[in-house]
């Protein structure tokens, strides 16, 4: 079998980025990439479709390497180019699928559970009182739930300094709407919080402390990730958990964080991190010191059911993020509708993927096509 075509197409409202690979025996991949800047367009480079076109797509991991290690589109390999990467590469997996009659999970080395729990990022109303985020974690609740996670990154208005620097009045503001939530939900749902990389170590620490006895499922990103000994001094200073690793890429550059410990759980985003097979081995890394994988996630259902089959193959699985609980275009863009149920996807038998795109609704929802549909 041969790579003949690559090709894609960016959405909107949200901007996801879609992949399509077709082979010269009539299988074709769909795939999706992180949805950053100019992520689609690289997908459609010549150089980097020259690295693939005439190649096996059941080579799957060859094709990764070729991609990473030829002088692609950058010479190297994160940011853009590997979220480009990652969308193709999942393409790949849902080829060989369809050619083996297998689903991804069974490929990647079988599963570990039936069912992928999936975590619901929410967002307060328009009033940001401690009332209405608790309103609308109960909201999301009741839609079956059992894992919910709002933003504490700052308001508008107490971000004039530009100095992750944070005043005493707004540490007990995200207190108190940190508790209200939890004091809202059911003690069995499970709550993590997101702070978008936007305080000093020592404000968040104020945070993290004040919130320990509400035992919370993580405190994400609490400072910039990309100072491991600092995201160390975090984690090693609070009881509350520790996730970060959205914006890392490939197990090279999970290792140090992974290595160090400065994290208790691993956020990888697989349509940016290196795809399925790449995000599984980041995954086996963190579990060799007992790590949980909470992938990040605001892909399509294209992109979060590729991420499901990682998600049921390693056995240190925590959530998968979801992103889009108001976008209607989420259960219309799939044959098969709305694939979250009682907060879980099942994972499920057919063949590849496991899932059929409506290219109808992609044409009418396409912002820009590159091929995705000669
Ligand atoms: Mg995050």
């Amino acid at each position: 079998m041969k790579i003949t075509e690559i090709s894609s197409v960016v959405l909107q409202p949200f901007a996801w980025v879609l992949v399509k690979v077709k082979t010269d025996q009539g299988i074709t991949g769909i795939g999706e990439a992180y949805h950053g800047a100019g992520v689609h367009q690289i997908v459609t480079d010549h150089r980097m479709q020259r690295t693939l076109i005439g190649k096996d797509p059941l080579n799957v991991d060859r094709c990764f390497q070729d991609m990473m290690r030829g002088q692609s589109a950058s010479g190297y390999y994160q940011g853009a180019v590997m979220s480009a990467i990652s969308g193709i590469e999942m393409a790949l997996w849902d080829i060989k699928g369809q050619a083996f009659g297998a689903p991804i999970w069974q490929m990647l080395g079988g599963k570990f559970r039936d069912k992928v729990r999936v975590y619901n990022d929410c967002h307060a109303g328009d009033v940001e009182s401690p009332d209405s985020y608790a309103e609308k974690a109960l909201e999301v609740e009741k839609k079956g739930f059992d894992a919910i996670k709002f933003d504490i990154d700052p308001l508008p208005s107490r971000r004039d300094a530009y100095n992750r620097g944070i005043r005493n009045k707004d540490i007990k503001y995200y207190v108190d709407v940190v508790t209200a939530i939890r004091n809202a939900l059911h003690p069995d749902t499970d709550l993590a919080i997101d702070a978008h990389w936007a305080y000093t170590p020592v404000d968040i620490l104020k945070i993290a402390k004040e919130l320990e006895h509400l035992d919370l499922l993580w405190l994400e990103d609490p400072i910039p990730a990309e100072n491991v000994e600092a995201m160390l001094r975090v984690k090693n200073s609070t009881s509350t958990p520790i996730s970060t690793g959205e914006n890392f890429y490939t197990r090279h550059g999970f290792r140090e964080l992974i290595q160090s410990q400065a994290a208790d759980i691993v956020t990888p985003d697989i349509a940016k991190a290196g795809g399925l097979l790449e995000s599984k081995r980041i995954a086996e890394l963190a579990d060799l010191y007992y790590m949980p994988l909470a992938p990040h996630n605001i892909c399509s259902p294209i992109g979060t059911y590729a991420m499901m089959h990682v998600c049921a193959t390693v056995p240190n699985f925590l959530a998968l993020e979801f992103h889009h609980l108001d976008n209607e275009l989420w259960s219309n863009l799939t044959q098969e509708g709305p694939m979250i149920v009682d907060g879980h996807i099942n994972v499920p038998e057919k063949p590849g993927l496991g899932i059929t795109l409506d290219e109808n609704v992609v044409k009418s929802s396409a912002k820009e096509i590159l091929g995705f549909f000669d």
